[in-house]
């Protein structure tokens, strides 16, 4: 009875050890359990901080889109207006010169010639006309307020080539005494080609060229002038090949100075300076158009695209 007992109790006291030994480790795998939820937990709670301030970046970054967006729409709109704008002014320009038989818009690439006739016109230009139209080459002319201006203003225009203003008198004495003179000059001249052609030319060339000394006995005057065109917006346009018609070359003459200076030279650009009032240049004409074409250069008259030819001012 009594060792029955003895082993009731270390029974007992075996299951108490087990019970302890349970409990024990049951408390182990809760405390650990819990550490990992509390980890967990931190981890979520960061998580969502970050995904917070991740969204408010979007909501930011979406807001700075939208604005971009929208200045974008207004800078496409203004730009679409001033297209629009831009193109009604071609459009006007294109028709313009259509109206007056100009393509001021022609664009010549290569090696150009531009044929300049000054001083007229004058009984010689119906001939020099007639030769440009042989080879259907167009040039330009600076005009004067000469006797045959009424008769050939139009017909120059008609006839697709640009008319460009010399001043009225060509007189140096007085166009050259004052910036006042030379204007009311320039505007004479304007004023005539306007009402004969309807045309405003805004192309000069300036009587002795930019370059000129003979209008020393006003000092200053040229430096002054060429400033003030390009200020009221005519281009003006020296040469940079002479005929030489004015100083009296012959037929022969004119035709050898342009001929050799387009050999001797490799401008792209070749203005060169004619008299329409000359015999010798009404001659030469037809051979310096032929052998030119045939050396490979195109002819054009004076547009918007031709570069300036200046000299250099010495007054
Ligand atoms: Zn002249």
């Amino acid at each position: 009875m009594k060792n029955k007992k003895i082993i009731i109790l270390v029974l007992l006291f075996i299951s108490f050890c087990f019970l302890l030994f349970c409990l024990f480790n049951f408390y182990k795998l809760y405390d650990s359990k819990i550490k990992v939820y509390e980890k967990q937990k931190s981890t979520y709670e960061n998580l969502k901080k970050e995904n917070n301030k991740l969204k408010m970046e979007i909501a930011n970054e979406t807001k700075k889109g939208e604005k971009i967006e929208d200045s974008y729409k207004s800078l496409n709109e203004k730009k679409e207006s001033l297209e629009k704008v831009i193109n009604e002014k071609e459009a006007e320009k294109e028709r313009k010169a259509k109206e007056q038989n100009q393509d001021y818009t022609k664009k010549v690439t290569g090696k150009v010639i531009y044929l300049t006739f000054d001083d007229g016109p004058s009984n010689y230009t119906e001939d020099i006309l007639n030769t440009l139209d042989k080879y259907d080459v167009k040039a330009t002319f600076f005009v004067t307020c000469s006797g045959s201006l009424d008769k050939y203003a139009k017909k120059i225009i008609e006839k697709g080539h640009t008319l460009g203003l010399h001043t009225c008198t060509h007189r140096y004495n007085t166009i050259y005494s004052s910036e006042e003179n030379y204007f009311n000059d320039l505007n004479s001249i304007s004023n005539k080609v306007e009402e004969l052609t309807g045309y405003k030319s805004k192309y000069i060339r300036f009587p002795g060229g930019s370059s000129n000394t003979i209008s020393r006995f006003n000092k200053g005057i040229m430096t002054r002038l060429t400033q003030k065109v390009t200020e009221d917006g005519y281009k003006y346009y020296d040469w940079n090949i002479d005929s030489g018609d004015a100083a009296g070359a012959d037929k022969d003459g004119v035709y050898n100075n342009v001929i050799s200076a387009l050999k001797n030279h490799n401008y792209s650009t070749n203005m060169v300076l004619m008299h329409d009032i000359k015999v010798s240049t009404k001659d030469a004409l037809d051979g310096i158009i032929k052998d030119a074409l045939d050396m490979g250069y195109t002819f054009s008259n004076i547009n918007d695209y031709t570069s300036e030819v200046h000299h250099s001012v010495n007054n």
